[in-house]
C-alpha cells in the first residue's frame, strides 16, 4: 500500500488532506515523494515561521536535543526560563505559562480569567465574551469559546461560560457584558479560520475602553497572527492596545509544538503551584528553537514582512481574477471570482501551495520567503485566478 492508502486506512478520518505527500524541504521550497518542487505559501498553517529546516533554527534545536530533550517541570531548565524572559522583555508582560498547542494556551488564559473574576469581582463572574466567527481551538472548552456553530454541532454539552458578540459591534459586546457576570473579552485581532478578517480599529479601541470601565480582562488570541506575521511582533501592537493576557503557538515554535500564555500586570500572580500544569510544557528542545525564532523577529524582519505584504496586496488588487484581499502582514485572505478549491488545486498543479479559510485562498508564507520565490508564486496565483 502507498502512504496515502495506509493513512486513509489507519489514521482517524478527521482531515480532508490535499493529495500530496511532503517529504522534505529547504526554506520556502518543499518537495513531494516524487521530488516535485513547490513554493510553500502555507507554512504548515503559519507554523514554519522561517520555512523548512531553517539552518539557524535547526542548529539551535539540535544543540539542545543532544544536551537534554526533556526535564519535566519538576526541575528548572534554561531554555524555558530564557524564553519566558525574552517574551516579557519584548512585550512588557510579566509572566509566561508554557504548554504544547494553541488550544492549551487558550485553556490557560480562560483559567486565569475565571480565577481573576472570582477573586476580584466575586463568585460567578466567570463568563467570557468571544466573537462570532472566531476560532480558539478544538478542545471542548476552546470549542465553546469559538463563536461558530458549525464547530459546536455534535459535541454538546460544551463547557458553559461563553457568550458571543458580533465582531465590530461594540454595542453587542456592551449588551452581553450588561446581561452576564463577565470576567473577560477574548478575540483574535485578525480572525484566521473565520476568513482572515482584521477587526476594525474603533472596535478594538472600544473593547479596550470597555475592559477598563467594566474591569474585564482583554485576552488576545495571537496563535496565528502573532510572532511577526502581522508586521509587528504581536498583532495587537498594530492597534496600540495592551492586552492583559495574550496567547500564542504556531509560528513561535518554528515547527515544533509549543503553546504560550503570556500574563500581564493584572494577572501576573494569578496562579499558585498546582493550579495549572503540563508534562511537556516548556520542553527544552521546543523552547531552544522558539528562542532562536523570537530573537530573529527584529525590526529589519518586520519591515520586510510589511513590504512583502504591500507587494502581495498591490499585485493581487490589480488582477481582474481577484475580488478582494483581506488580513494583515503575511496573513492574507484572497477572495477570487473562481471557487477557492479550484484555485488551490490549480496552484498546486502549478507548483504553489496555498490553503483555504472559509471561501478564501489563505496566504501564510514564511516571514523570510525570498523575494524571487514570492514573486513567482504570486504570479502563478494571479494566472490561476484569471483563468
Ligand atoms: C490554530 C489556532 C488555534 C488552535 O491552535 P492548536 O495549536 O491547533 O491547538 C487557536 N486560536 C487560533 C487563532 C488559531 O489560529
Amino acid at each position: 500500500m502507498n502512504i496515502k492508502n495506509i493513512d486513509k486506512t489507519y489514521v482517524a478520518n478527521t482531515y480532508a488532506r490535499f493529495p500530496l505527500t511532503l517529504v522534505r524541504g529547504s526554506g520556502s521550497l518543499v518537495y513531494d515523494d516524487s521530488e516535485r518542487e513547490y513554493i510553500d505559501l502555507g507554512t504548515g498553517i503559519a507554523v514554519n515561521a522561517f520555512g523548512v529546516c531553517d539552518k539557524e533554527w535547526t542548529a539551535a534545536v539540535e544543540a539542545q536535543l543532544s544536551k537534554i530533550q526533556h526535564t519535566s517541570n519538576l526541575y528548572y531548565s534554561e531554555p524555558c526560563a530564557l524564553l519566558a524572559e525574552q517574551l516579557c522583555i519584548r512585550t512588557g508582560m510579566k509572566k509566561v505559562f508554557f504548554s504544547n498547542s494553541g488550544a492549551e494556551a487558550n485553556e490557560c488564559a480562560i483559567k486565569a480569567a475565571r480565577e481573576y473574576g472570582e477573586r476580584t469581582k466575586g463568585s460567578g463572574y466567570s463568563t467570557i465574551v468571544t466573537l462570532r466567527n472566531s476560532f480558539h481551538g478544538r478542545t471542548l472548552t476552546t470549542l465553546a469559546a469559538t463563536g461558530q456553530d458549525v464547530f459546536h454541532e455534535r459535541f454538546t454539552p460544551l463547557t458553559p461560560g461563553f457568550v458571543y458578540a458580533d465582531a465590530n459591534d461594540i454595542d453587542d459586546v456592551k449588551r452581553l457584558v450588561a446581561q452576564n457576570k463577565c470576567c473577560a473579552v477574548m478575540f483574535e485581532v485578525v480572525q484566521g479560520e473565520g476568513g482572515v478578517i482584521a477587526l476594525e480599529r474603533d472596535f478594538i479601541d472600544g473593547l479596550a475602553e470597555l475592559a477598563r470601565s467594566e474591569d474585564l480582562l482583554l485576552i488576545a488570541d495571537e496563535v496565528q497572527i502573532g510572532n511577526g506575521r502581522s508586521g509587528m511582533l504581536y498583532g495587537y501592537m498594530n492597534y496600540g492596545i495592551k492586552p492583559d493576557i495574550f496567547t500564542t503557538a504556531k509560528g513561535i515554535g518554528g515547527g515544533l509544538p509549543i503553546g504560550v500564555t503570556v500574563l500581564g500586570e493584572r494577572v501576573a500572580d494569578i496562579f499558585e503551584p498546582g493550579m495549572n500544569g503540563s508534562t511537556f510544557g516548556g520542553n527544552p528542545v521546543c523552547c531552544a528553537g522558539a528562542l532562536n525564532i523570537l530573537s530573529r523577529i527584529d525590526e529589519a524582519l518586520l519591515c520586510e514582512v510589511r513590504e512583502k505584504s504591500r507587494y502581495i496586496r498591490e499585485t493581487l488588487s490589480r488582477s481582474k481574477g481577484i475580488k478582494s484581499v483581506s488580513g494583515l502582514g503575511l496573513m492574507l485572505g484572497v477572495e477570487c471570482f473562481r471557487p477557492a478549491d479550484e484555485v488551490i488545486a490549480e496552484c498546486r498543479e502549478n507548483g504553489v501551495l496555498v490553503i483555504k479559510a472559509k471561501q478564501k485562498v489563505r496566504l501564510l508564507p514564511a516571514l523570510n520567503i525570498p523575494w524571487e520565490q514570492l514573486e513567482k508564486a504570486i504570479k502563478i496565483l494571479v494566472e490561476v485566478a484569471e483563468k
